[in-house]
């Protein structure tokens, strides 16, 4: 019997998937010199190949560097089962769907069947884009955009949104073509047989592997609860990278947001059906009258006072119900936003409803107290193999916290290190004599400090903020002071368009908010600095945080040792990743809050940072850069 190179007897399918990993195998063969053997690699894929095999739920935190995307796409090609891998960052869904799988499927010579399966809202809806087109027959610059769309869906048979020549959200176009679970006709759409979500749909029911992202799975999820149907197959074995997202995904796609676009985007569709019938005139002015009728009560008394008045346009959406499919597709949704009203207005047990903004732009939100009974529910309850892997999924050691969080606390659950090493590659850099946070002088002073650091490491940073406010405040002030460009996420871009410049500008300092502390990859020298101006705490008064540390509190906890501290630490964890991100990356984190050393959890949150030594003063962050820069030199 043939031996791994970690000499493990080669015993059935895991022990088949690590030989893969083996430096004479066909898949190193296949990469040559770009492959390097990895034993936390090989044992991660071993673990993911028995998870697979065994039906088993399995956590796995494989740290940066360890290349767990072929850990388990080797062993979810070498399987025969029906895979679903889902992404959270739909950058790292395209990554694995055209380059990652086509390469580790070529290299490995397994020729399964793949799809790739985004959201509703990615793919032309020809029903909604007909109707939108018969109702802007007069606006001649929208209408000649829906020709062209008309004119590329001809040519284009998979409907993609994104092979558009055009950015049709930019466009303002995303709502007139694409349709909403709510507005979606099912089988009783003419369209069905043209649509391009039911042939990626049935695509994804003949493939053996389908790429998907986290949303769509959770809405397919929250969708097989209610009455819209479902839009995922059954798979096999489940594979969930970047995993400590869930919850967070999981609150939105099992809770609710409610605003006046809601009732907008109702009465909007009601007149196009009413218009589309030809004789129905005098419905079409009571609905034009009763409308702006609820919206201006909604926007005095909230949902309670609207309900009654939207009770009457529900009575006119069924009076016609049985004209045509639009119109009693029309009716079923003026009844799921009654009870959505309602659900809001009170809350069923384990949920918790707030509102935040004032009059007519007052949103409204439901979301379960815990997601980990929603997912459990909802989602692992199905007889099939579940992995989910993070870089970061556990607290100080232990997976309890995720396993809490993901309703998966009796899975089975594996820790890969980082090969790299931060002892010489890195440096944690935590000033003790920053004021606290809070501070009369504490903007000032983080300012001083971060103009310092950004001086000794030449820009090449992010500038990792944890409020917009802090974020509007500091950059620009940032800009007026240092030579070096500087990227203020909102002013300067959206995520892609400034990371795009900051990759091109070898010297330029990205400044953002938590859309950059995960899913971010910059190898190399453009990034050689990350800063953060405090500890990522979630808002204290956030209603859903309030009701967690209750629930947690009756049940005898602690919401700051249990909720608070580790989810800060999991988010910081995050952030700091973004600096190394190859074996040959060298960098700084700084982290810019003096309750690191005068609180008792500051401790705690070193300890879950990668072991690189720590510096207090400036001088030894210089002095890391002139080495780096010697060592340069000398290479
Ligand atoms: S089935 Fe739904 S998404 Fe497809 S064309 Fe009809 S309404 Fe649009």
């Amino acid at each position: 019997m043939p031996a791994s190179h970690n000499d493990r007897p080669v015993n059935g399918f895991s022990g088949r998937v690590e030989a893969d990993f083996n430096p004479d195998s066909t898949l190193a063969r296949y990469f040559g010199s770009n492959y390097c053997y990895r034993p936390e690699q090989q044992s991660l894929a071993g673990r993911v190949a028995d998870a697979i095999d065994g039906g088993d739920r399995l956590l796995a935190e494989a740290e940066t560097g360890i290349g767990k995307t072929m850990a388990y796409l080797v062993p979810a090609l070498r399987s025969d089962d029906k895979v679903l891998i889902s992404t959270h960052t739909k950058s790292l869904q395209d990554q694995l769907m055209h380059r990652d799988l086509p390469q580790v499927r070529r290299a490995l010579g397994r020729d399964r069947e793949t799809a790739l399966l985004k959201g509703r809202n990615s793919y032309l809806c020809p029903h909604r884009l007909q109707q939108s087109q018969r109702e802007l027959r007069l606006d001649a610059s929208l209408g000649n955009m829906l020709a062209q769309v008309t004119e590329w869906a001809r040519r284009d048979v998979d409907g993609d949104l994104s092979a558009l020549a055009f950015d049709v959200a930019e466009a303002g176009l995303r709502g007139m073509i694409t349709a909403t679970a709510e507005q979606c006709l099912g089988r009783d759409c003419p369209s069905w047989d043209q649509c391009p979500l039911v042939r990626a749909r049935n695509r994804a029911q003949k493939a053996d592997i389908v790429i998907a992202n986290h949303s769509l799975l959770l809405a397919d999820a929250a969708l097989k609860a209610g009455a819209f149907g479902e839009v995922l197959p059954e798979f096999d074995a489940y594979v969930l990278d970047e995993a400590h997202s869930l919850p967070e995904l999981a609150s939105q796609h099992f809770g609710l947001r409610f605003g006046r676009q809601r009732f907008i985007s109702w009465g909007h569709d009601m007149q196009e059906a009413l218009q589309a019938l030809g004789d129905e005139g005098a419905l079409q002015g009571d609905v034009t009258r009763a409308l702006p009728s609820v919206l201006r009560t909604y926007g005095h008394g909230g949902l309670e006072a609207a309900l009654p008045e939207w009770g009457e346009l529900i009575e006119m959406a069924d009076s016609r119900r049985e004209r045509s499919e639009d119109m009693a597709k029309l009716s079923e949704r003026a009844a799921a936003i009654t009870a959505d009203m309602e659900a809001l207005m009170q809350p069923a047990e384990g949920y918790v409803a707030w509102s935040d903004g004032h009059g007519e732009l007052r949103q409204h939100f439901l979301a379960p107290v815990e997601t980990g009974a929603v997912l459990a529910e909802h989602v692992w309850r199905r007889p099939s193999a579940f992995i989910l892997l993070s870089a970061t999924l556990r607290i100080s050691g232990s997976f309890d916290h995720a396993g809490r969080r993901l309703g998966l606390e009796d899975a089975l659950n594996c820790y890969h290190p980082s090969p790299f090493d931060y002892a010489e590659q890195a440096l944690l850099y935590l000033p003790r004599h920053l004021p606290p946070p809070g501070h009369a002088d504490g903007d000032a002073a983080m300012l001083d400090e971060m103009i310092r650091l950004l001086s000794a490491s030449s820009g090449r940073a992010f500038v990792l903020f944890t409020s917009h406010r802090m974020l509007q405040r500091l950059a620009p002030q940032l800009a007026e002071r240092l030579p070096w460009p500087v990227l203020e996420q909102g002013r300067d871009g959206a995520r892609d368009k400034i990371l795009n410049i900051f990759r091109e500008e070898k010297h330029s300092i990205l400044c953002g908010t938590r859309s950059f502390w995960e899913g971010v990859d910059v190898p190399g020298e453009s990034l050689s600095m990350v800063i953060v101006d405090k500890l990522p705490f979630a808002p204290p008064n956030d209603p859903l945080l309030q009701a967690r540390i209750k629930a947690c509190e009756a049940a005898g906890g602690n919401g700051f040792r249990d909720i608070q501290l580790p989810e800060a630490i999991a988010v910081l964890r995050q952030g700091v990743g973004r600096l190394i991100r190859s074996a040959s990356d060298t960098g700084v984190m700084a982290i810019l809050d003096a309750r690191i050393h005068t609180r008792s959890y500051g401790r705690q949150v070193v300890r879950n940072l990668p072991a690189a030594p720590v510096a207090h003063g400036i001088n030894a962050v210089r002095a890391f850069y002139a080495q780096s820069c010697a060592e340069e030199e000398v290479a």
